[in-house]
């Protein structure tokens, strides 16, 4: 019999080749760790070793050259070894103290910004559907670029009463969501049908099916096989963009962005909270989107000045109540926040047959 051929491994590669040796040696061995300066993080280990964490920002989408002279950095300082976090930012591991003052040095000599670290506002991290995704309405990684430039020393410094993560996303459905404060696109007219195209580019099933409030319907427009949506039902939210590009809902005038705060994955000091919507029908407004960032600057202040020690934007919206919050951020309370979708869990139609 033929020998059966190893199985082909195609997800994340092992991840312990590319970990600092000496945090592969002390691997669940950690003692305590501190904070001695923003942007750097020290590990004592319980043999005695230590380690310290230099991070810096980065642009996310980087060229050949940047990688390069990042890497040159690692080579010099950190016995080459680099890691990138989830929000695109560069740690470098340390082991020696002497050579974190000229590790911090040299970054910010080329360019970098070093911080990001404990209680600051942590790089925004965003999605760049406009490289490698089907359906992004906004260019996410410029809304991040401009708000960053605005609040570079949040991230320098480590002012705030906890940790700040911002999101942003390019499309309203998928990433980009549950963060303190997320920058999410909000569409607000239902998509505009190329009925011309459909019949060519799309399989109508799959779009029928995409829809989460069976708003579309196969239709004949003009003799041939199309689609209709029911304008009452759609609740914009692009989901049939992808499978059907004819679906056109992306426009300059139309697609705006909305901003949702406290949302929070963690459960360590209490449930995961889904984020809110506290701004709608911003200005989707590039090159600087002077609006949304302006909104964002005022919710970090009021955060930064009404909330204790170590409370998160949702524990400081709870223990205040939304009626202060809003007027705090000097927001208007709309017909826009109440939530009067059908489709929430209690009555969600979950049953297997496909009700109209
Ligand atoms: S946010 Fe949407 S458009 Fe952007 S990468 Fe994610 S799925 Fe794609
Ligand atoms: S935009 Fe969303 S709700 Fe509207 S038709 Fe498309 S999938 Fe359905």
């Amino acid at each position: 019999m033929a020998d059966m051929r190893e199985p082909i491994e195609s997800g994340c590669p092992d991840p312990w080749q590319y970990m600092h040796p000496l945090m592969r040696k002390n691997f669940g061995q950690w003692k305590y760790h501190d904070h001695p300066r923003p942007g750097v993080l020290r590990h004592v280990a319980h043999s005695g070793d230590e380690i310290w964490t230099v991070k810096a920002g980065t642009q996310r989408i980087l060229d050949v050259f940047t990688l390069r002279k990042l890497c040159d950095i690692g080579d010099q300082y950190a016995d080459g070894y680099v890691h990138f976090t989830l929000r695109s930012n560069i740690e470098y591991m340390v082991k020696d103290a002497a050579k974190v003052e000229p590790l911090i040095r040299t970054l910010e000599d080329a360019g970098f910004i070093v911080g990001g670290t404990q209680n600051s506002v942590t790089m925004i991290s965003h999605t760049q559907g406009w490289l490698h995704c089907d359906i992004p309405g906004t260019d996410a990684s410029g809304v991040v670029k401009s708000m960053m430039d605005e609040l570079i020393d949040e991230f320098r410094s480590a002012n705030m009463p906890n940790r700040v993560h911002i999101t942003t996303s390019c499309c309203q459905i998928n990433c980009g969501g549950q963060g303190d404060i997320a920058i999410n696109v909000q569409h607000t007219k239902p998509p505009k049908i190329n009925h011309d195209l459909v019949a060519n580019v799309c399989e109508r099933p799959s779009v029928v099916a995409r829809c989460p409030v069976a708003a579309i319907r196969p239709a004949m427009v003009n003799g041939k096989p199309s689609l209709e949506v029911d304008e009452r039902k759609c609740i914009c939210c692009g989901a049939c963009y992808p499978p059907c590009p004819p679906m056109q809902i992306n426009d300059a005038e139309h697609s705006k962005l909305a901003i949702w705060v406290g949302g929070n994955h963690s459960n360590a000091r209490g449930k995961p909270t889904f984020q809110k919507l506290v701004a709608a029908g911003i200005p989707n407004n590039p090159p600087r989107w002077p609006e949304a960032t302006a909104i964002v600057k005022r919710i970090l202040k009021a955060y930064k000045e009404g909330a204790r020690d170590w409370e998160r934007v949702n524990e400081w919206i709870e223990r205040i109540g939304w009626p202060r919050f809003f007027e705090e951020v000097e927001l208007p309370f709309t017909k826009y926040h109440i939530d009067t979708w059908r489709g929430a869990r209690n009555s969600f139609n979950a049953s297997t047959y496909i009700r109209f």
